[in-house]
């Protein structure tokens, strides 16, 4: 079906919405025509398991990914968790993918995907953590809809992860600092409010994680919600801004409501710098009013946040306004540095495990080679020893295996990133560095002489 047709079909079911001209909508598998379309409709009609899940599909192809999750959602098929696995997956999530997909095949055999799981298992965190037995605390953020055109900010979808693995610091490698302090600041004052209440001294408010991408902030996030039992709940503002004018507000708002509802929660906003980045470019009302609805409700916890710990990840805190670190805000600011070479060696412990080859190499060589690595740069190490020791394998018809001439091989091509970012924190810890904001940072590079 050409475009010009499936627009014309479009405008006919929106005037006359038959569940069959929805079908071959849906059946034309064009993402971006039928978006639009898909973020109007209401549970009644994709009341249909199949009809839903065409739609989640497409909404993950036009790359959706929260109207895809909440569509996934939805269901509790194995069907419903398969397509729950490729949006987790899709969104950078392993964990939550790995636990999704073994759920599906557990179900259900025949679903069984060969080229989803392998890019799953490559997933860093695949492994180590993904045993469905150990499933406790994710929750991810989800709006339901309700009505045509309508967003119901207050019906959350109940997911099928209410569940979900629960990470703990013994997931985290190394980054000892990073865990004592976010024991003693963090978790201690959320788990014994009472005790800091006689030493008058108030758990406040909100903390940010800053430190260079692919490091650990996410995964030290989830980590201190397992730690402190709680649920983990995650809003990505990229995602959030990506909505139109007015439903942005409501999804925020009824974020923190959500965490309310159920204590002990971790509210965790990713890429936080992207609102502040828009207060300052933002010129329009819409934006200023995300802004002010953002933080009035972080006001509003300063008051009411029994039980709801407030998180923020950045890899760009100097584009964070400094409105957002006033009292009650987030005003603790934690750095999560590069992995030290014991949190590498744990990485690579996990990325390896079960590998061809693995148990052979010197792994304390490789943490010592792999320095300026971020997590996301050992992954990408390991992902290419892997592809060439494929590559030898086919070639010569055996399995071949991992070897320490194939890493240092890879080591020629991986090249590390955090330098970059330790660079430009330099310069501003050393020439903005207001209320030693940045202090931190230059511990660390004094430290490893950079
Ligand atoms: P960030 O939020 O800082 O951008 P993530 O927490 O998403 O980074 O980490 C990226 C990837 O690297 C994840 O798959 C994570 O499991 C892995 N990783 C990073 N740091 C560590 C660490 N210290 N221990 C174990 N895995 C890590």
């Amino acid at each position: 079906m050409n475009r010009d047709a499936l627009d014309a079909l479009i405008a006919t079911y929106r005037l006359h919405p038959e569940p069959a001209l929805l079908a071959l909508i849906l059946a034309a598998g064009d993402a971006a025509a039928v978006l639009p379309l898909l973020a109007t409709l209401d549970d009644q009609a994709l009341a249909d398991p199949v009809m839903r899940r065409k739609a989640g599909a497409l909404a993950l192809a036009g790359r959706d990914h929260t109207l895809a999750r909440t569509l996934a959602e939805a269901g509790r098929e194995p069907e419903d968790q398969m397509l729950l696995a490729r949006v987790a997956l899709a969104e950078g999530d392993s964990v939550i993918a790995g636990v999704a997909y073994r759920r599906a095949i557990t179900a259900n055999p025949t679903l069984e995907d060969v080229d989803l799981a392998a890019a799953i298992a490559l997933g860093a965190d695949a492994s180590p953590t993904g045993d469905p037995e150990k499933l406790t605390n994710v929750v991810s953020f989800s709006g339901r809809r309700t009505e045509r055109g309508g967003t119901a900010p207050h019906s959350l979808a109940p997911t099928p992860l209410e569940a979900a693995t629960r990470v703990t610091f013994a997931d985290v490698g190394g980054l000892e600092d990073a865990k004592n302090q976010i024991r003693r600041r963090i978790i201690t004052p959320f788990l014994k409010p009472s005790l800091f209440e006689k030493f008058r001294r108030k758990a406040g408010g909100g903390v940010m994680l800053y430190g260079p991408p692919g490091c650990g902030k996410t995964l030290l996030a989830r980590a201190t919600a397992g730690e402190c039992r709680a649920r983990f709940f995650s809003v990505h503002i990229a995602e959030i801004l990506d909505m139109y004018v007015g439903q942005s507000e409501k999804r925020l708002a009824a974020a923190f409501e959500e965490a309310r509802r159920e204590t002990p929660t971790v509210l965790f906003f990713d890429e936080i710098e992207a609102l502040a980045a828009r207060r300052r470019y933002g010129s329009n009302d819409a934006s200023a009013s995300l802004v002010s609805t953002f933080l009035s409700e972080l006001d509003g916890f300063q008051q009411n946040n029994e039980g709801v710990l407030i998180l923020a990840a950045t890899n760009v805190p100097w584009a964070v306004d400094a409105a957002f670190r006033r009292p009650g805000r987030f005003d603790r600011v934690q750095f999560v540095p590069p992995p030290d070479r014991a949190a590498r060696a744990d990485i690579l412990t996990a990325l390896l495990a079960g590998l061809p080859g693995a148990n052979a190499l010197d792994l304390a060589a490789l943490a010592d080679r792999t320095s300026g690595f971020s997590g996301a740069d050992l992954k990408n190490l390991v992902e290419t020893a892997s592809d060439l020791a494929i590559e030898t394998s086919l070639a010569e018809q055996t399995q071949g295996a991992l070897s320490d001439a194939v890493l240092a091989q890879s080591l020629k091509e991986v090249k590390p990133t955090t330098l970059e970012w330790l660079t430009t924190a330099r310069n501003y810890a050393k020439y903005s560095n207001t209320a030693g904001q940045y202090d931190d940072v230059l511990t660390f590079l004094d430290k490893h002489g950079r």
